[in-house]
Order: C-alpha cells, then structure tokens, then sequence
C-alpha cells in the first residue's frame, strides 16, 4: 500500500513538473483523436472516399480552432494524380497544411503525417473488412495535431509547417505534390520530420530513421533521447539494404529525393500492418502517448540546435 501511494503521488509530480515546463503533449485529447480517425465510421479513410473526407474536416476543425496560419486557401491543398494500379485519376485529393511562424528564424522545420489509409478490402474470416489504420497512421494523424496544439502554444525558434498528408498509401502522393507546389523555396527547409506508425511495439522501440545521411541530427536525437521510453533507434536508412532501407517507405522520401534532410519516426512493421486488425482495441496506448511525447522532446532539441540562420 505505502508503495503505491509513494508511486502514485511521484506519478502525479513527475507528471506536474512535466506539465509545468509545458513539455508534454495533451494524452487524453491525443488517445481520443486517434481512436476517433480509426473508427470504424471513417471506413479506413481511403483516398477519394467518404471517411477520408471526414477525417479531413476533423483535422481542418482542429487546425482552425488553434488558430494555426496558412499559405494555402482555407488551408487546403488540392491536388490529383494518376493510380496506374487501379488505372484512375484521382482528382480532388487534399492535404491539410498549418503554419506557425518562428520566433527566430524564417527557416523551416517540416512536419509530416499521412491521414489517409486503404479502406475497405478483402474480409477477415470474422466478416470485418474495415482496414482502420489506427496504427498506419491515425497514430501519426493524431501526434501532428497535438504537436500543432503545442507549437502554437509554445513558439518555436524556426518556423514549423504542419501538413496532414493525403494519398500516401498510392504513392506517396500527398509528400510530392506538397514538395513540388511548396509555399517557400525548398532550401529555406532545414528538416522534414515524417510520423507513421508510431503507437505499437512489442519490444518497446521507435525509430528515427534517415540520421544515416546527416549524421548531426543523430547526435542532437541522441542527445534528447537518453535513457527514453520508448527506447529511440537508428537505422533502416543505409544505402543497397533493399526492404530494410525506409527512406522510400513513406511520406518523408519525397523530401529526401528533393534534398532535405529528414526524420522518419516509426515502428517495425507488426501482425496486423495493413490488415482489418489495425485497430484502436490493438494498439498500446502507453507506448503511443510515451512515443509522442518523445518525439516532442526530439523535436524541441532539433528547433533548439539546428542552425537558425
Ligand atoms: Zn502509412
């Protein structure tokens, strides 16, 4: 009993101080919003569908009632692209795009997440063929909006761009359409920061992937990340490593293809990737909301120790 109590109130406190530095992101908005874009509801949010549509406007609603700014009209960037897969064109896919302006420096760091899944597909043998991507990337979704929350709240030193990406599961499509018709000059970007996947893992570990071709970044993480839970790692990012190299996995490869360094946290792929099992009842909600608030102490660190000139 005394045992608990003790961890109890060092819970509480630990938690206040956190809260007091304001260095932590708001969990039960976090888990709410999440479990909200992986209802089934939203039908596994596909491109061009009705539930991405939702998923959209919640996202819009969130940005407008932080307040966020923009370049974009209404925040919307509108785009369309070919899916040879399916042989379609798709017309009005979206990504949602905030901005939040420095209070140092013009210099951009860019965060990314893709709100789309792939919808609707062939039936588990319980009759369930809604493919919800709480994990991929609700997960993701749900982090970018609270980082948004926190960055309004807290200036940065650089200017942060928020983009909720659309069409990432065709292709990559909202990341390149973003990179190609981007509201700045491209070298004004000193860092894309990529969120997919990042609510699950059995071995307690997240990845920052890409540090392999900027070394400095892996210091400055490194850094911020002592002694972390979620335990951060390195890798997946070495040139000629096939299937074990990500920097082509999601929506981060168009900035690296467009020569801006970037961050990619994410998890190891898991039983129910792309699978109806990718669910809210299935991902672990500790690990989520300890991932996020990592990320936001990686993030403070890169604003704080990236050249702001
Ligand atoms: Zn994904």
């Amino acid at each position: 009993m005394q045992l608990t109590i003790k961890t109890t109130l060092c819970c509480l406190l630990f938690l206040s101080i956190q809260e007091i530095n304001g260095q932590s992101i708001d969990s039960k908005s976090l888990l709410e919003n999440i479990e909200y874009l992986s209802g089934d509801d939203l039908k596994g949010r596909k491109t061009g569908s009705e539930g991405n549509a939702e998923a959209r406007a919640f996202i819009l609603s969130e940005f407008k009632s932080m307040e966020l700014e923009t370049q974009y009209p209404d925040f919307q960037q509108e785009f369309s692209f070919e899916n040879r897969r399916e042989n379609k064109t798709y017309e009005n896919a979206v990504n949602i795009v905030g901005f939040v302006a420095g209070s140092e420096s013009e210099k951009l760091i860019v965060i990314t997440a893709h709100y789309d899944h792939v919808g609707i597909g062939r039936p588990t043998e319980a009759g369930d063929s809604i493919y919800n991507g709480a994990d991929d990337n609700a997960s993701g979704t749900a982090a970018l909006i609270e980082l948004a929350k926190y960055f309004k709240k807290n200036r940065p030193k650089h200017s942060m761009i928020f983009a909720a990406l659309d069409g990432e599961e065709m292709g990559l499509q909202g990341a390149k359409a973003l990179v190609k018709d981007f509201p700045f000059p491209l070298e004004q970007i000193v860092l894309n920061i990529n969120m997919d996947m990042i609510s699950r893992n059995e071995k307690g570990e997240l990845y920052a992937s890409g540090t392999y071709y900027n070394p400095s970044l892996k210091t400055i993480l490194e850094g911020a990340a002592t002694g972390s839970t979620p335990k951060l790692l390195f890798g997946h990012d070495e040139p000629n490593t096939g299937r074990d190299n990500w920097t082509q996995s999601s929506d981060h490869g168009p900035f690296f293809s467009a020569n801006v360094p970037h961050i990619y946290f994410g998890v190891e792929d898991h039983v129910d990737y792309h699978k109806p099992g990718d669910s809210f009842e299935n991902i672990d909600q500790k690990f989520y909301v300890n991932a996020v608030n990592l990320i936001l102490k990686c993030t403070l660190a890169l604003d704080t120790e990236l050249t702001q000139e």
